[in-house]
This record gives structure tokens, C-alpha cells and sequence, in this order.
């Protein structure tokens, strides 16, 4: 095989293995947060649930199984040095792994072509794996997020465009409505993640950018900030708690990701994830060494 084809294979099984790694094991940021909400219950109800919670990830990792069997539709979160050598075989590389991944996990074939009606088998199919670019300048190396977008927590989501009129405040009650709706079947606790700006794709996409986030991060806004705590504080008094049952933490967390608005537009859109937020991030140098920021001590 050629340099190039061996440094093909390479990255594609790097990926797949990564892949694995994420649909079995949550990351350590998710880990933690958990284990601080399951500390916090003092219910019976509470305390059992979080147990089972936590027997299945134990579970997981003892037999090497994804820690749901809804493994969702893949997306990809990509932050691409313009230097990385690979580039040009990245997409159709994470493809080749998601082809791979979907029998070596396995994962649950989720991908239907929307009008033949069909599912593929591979999860793979049309912009499916969902790949979204940022380019950064004068970088040889390549970050990749890998986030698992099961049903459950994609039902819930909602977009809408406010008038400025309405106010930062008209957000509140649409996120609570989106939250206690649907969202209660899925699976809380739940990462609420909202996206803010002019129209109904740019709020739509920063609100999957939220869910990614990691654990313990604010919006760099004082105000963004105070929103998130607010929004926390509001979701986390109504009564509701793990797996939608009596309890006092709905939410893992609150993320707002933010742009500007147009002078006559607000546009919120709210996207969740439920507890098994599978998210992980893969670092890749320009000789494919690569480093797991999400998973210490790990290794493929
Ligand atoms: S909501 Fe999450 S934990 Fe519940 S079944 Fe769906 S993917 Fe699994």
C-alpha cells in the first residue's frame, strides 16, 4: 500500500476506534457532572435511578456495548487546520468509519434516505454522516467531535423567530415549553442546549454547538451567563428529575451559544441531549498522532 493509502487507513481506523470509544463510554466532563447530580438526590426514587444509570455504563464498558441502543445518527464537529495534511480525505474517511463502526460496535442502522423511505443498514446516507466544517487559519492539526444524535432528545427540538419587540425574556418560556414537552421522554437529566440569532438556521445550528460544549463552561457574556443560570435554576424547581420522574434536576446543564441578530429579527432555537450525551473530541497532529482531550487516561 502507498504512504497516502496507509495514512488513509490509518485515519479511518482511528476514527472508527473512536467512535467506539464514545458510543461506549460517556466522557469524563459527563462522568463527572453525573456523579456530582447522583450525590445530590436524596430520594429513594432518585437514588435507584441514578444507580441504574450508572450500572449501565459499568455494564458497558465490562461487555464492550454501546451504553444505549439508540446510537443515533452520527454528526461530526470538525475544527480543520488549513495546514492538516489529510483534509482532503477527511470526509469520506469519518464515512468509511461510521460504514466500518456500524458492524464493529455495533451501532444501530438509523439512517433513512427521507423519500425513498429506506434504511440504508450502514448508517450511512444522504449528508449522512452530518459533517459541519470550521476552517482554522495557519493550523496543521484537526479537532473532531463526534456527537451520537439519538431520537429521544431529537424530538424535543424547537426554532423560533421572535420579534426584538418580545424581549431576551420571550426565550424563557419557549425553552421551558420545549424542556417539560417532549423532553421529559428524553431520558433526563438533561444538557439544554440554545442557540441565539438573526434567523432560523444560524440559532438552530448554535444550539447543537451548545450541546457539545463541555461540562463546567459559561457563555463568555456576563449576561449569556446569568441566562444560563437563570434557565438552570427555573427547569430545576419544577419538581422533575431523572428519567422524567419526581425529583429536583431535570437538567445536567444550560449552554446559550450566541451570534448577532438582525435589527428586526430574534431567533432562539432549542436543541437536547439526554444523560447519555455521547460527545467526544479526537485531536488530530498532521502525522495522525492524535490526543483525547475528553477521555483521560484512554487510549484506542
Ligand atoms: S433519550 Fe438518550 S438515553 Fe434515552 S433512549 Fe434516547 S438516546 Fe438513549
Amino acid at each position: 500500500m502507498s504512504n497516502e493509502g496507509n495514512a488513509k487507513e490509518k485515519f479511518i481506523t482511528t476514527i472508527e476506534k473512536f467512535i467506539a470509544l464514545s458510543a461506549v463510554r460517556l466522557s469524563d466532563d459527563v462522568m463527572a457532572r453525573l456523579e456530582e447530580m447522583r450525590k445530590a438526590e436524596d430520594t429513594p426514587l432518585q437514588k435507584s435511578l441514578y444507580d441504574s444509570y450508572f450500572k449501565n455504563f459499568e455494564m458497558a464498558i465490562k461487555l464492550n456495548r454501546p451504553c444505549c441502543q439508540d446510537t443515533g445518527l452520527l454528526q461530526f464537529y470538525i475544527k480543520a487546520g488549513t495546514a492538516f495534511p489529510h483534509l482532503d480525505i477527511t470526509a469520506e474517511s469519518l464515512t468509511e468509519a461510521v460504514r466500518r463502526a456500524t458492524v464493529s460496535v455495533p451501532l444501530r442502522p438509523n439512517a433513512v434516505n427521507y423519500f425513498d423511505e429506506k434504511n440504508t443498514g450502514d448508517n450511512v446516507a444522504e449528508r449522512s454522516p452530518w459533517i459541519d466544517w470550521e476552517i482554522v487559519p495557519s493550523s496543521q492539526d484537526m479537532e473532531i467531535t463526534v456527537y451520537f444524535s439519538g431520537a429521544g432528545c431529537s424530538l424535543p427540538g424547537q426554532a423560533k423567530v421572535f420579534k426584538p419587540s418580545d424581549g431576551l425574556e420571550a426565550i424563557i418560556p419557549f425553552v421551558t415549553d420545549a424542556v417539560c414537552g417532549l423532553g421529559i421522554n428524553a431520558c433526563p437529566p438533561l444538557l439544554v442546549g440554545i442557540g441565539l440569532g438573526h434567523n432560523i438556521e444560524n440559532a438552530a445550528s448554535l444550539s447543537k454547538k451548545a450541546c457539545i460544549r463541555l461540562l463546567g463552561t459559561k457563555h463568555p457574556h456576563p449576561k449569556g451567563a446569568e441566562m444560563e443560570e437563570r434557565i438552570t435554576s427555573a427547569l430545576n424547581s419544577f419538581g422533575i428529575g431523572a428519567q422524567g420522574l419526581r425529583g429536583n434536576q431535570i437538567v445536567m446543564g444550560v449552554h446559550i451559544e450566541s451570534s448577532a441578530r438582525h435589527i428586526a429579527t430574534r431567533a432562539c432555537a432549542v436543541n437536547l441531549s439526554c444523560y447519555t450525551l455521547r460527545r467526544g473530541i479526537i485531536r488530530f497532529k498532521s502525522d495522525l498522532s492524535y490526543e483525547l482531550p475528553t477521555y483521560r487516561g484512554i487510549s484506542l
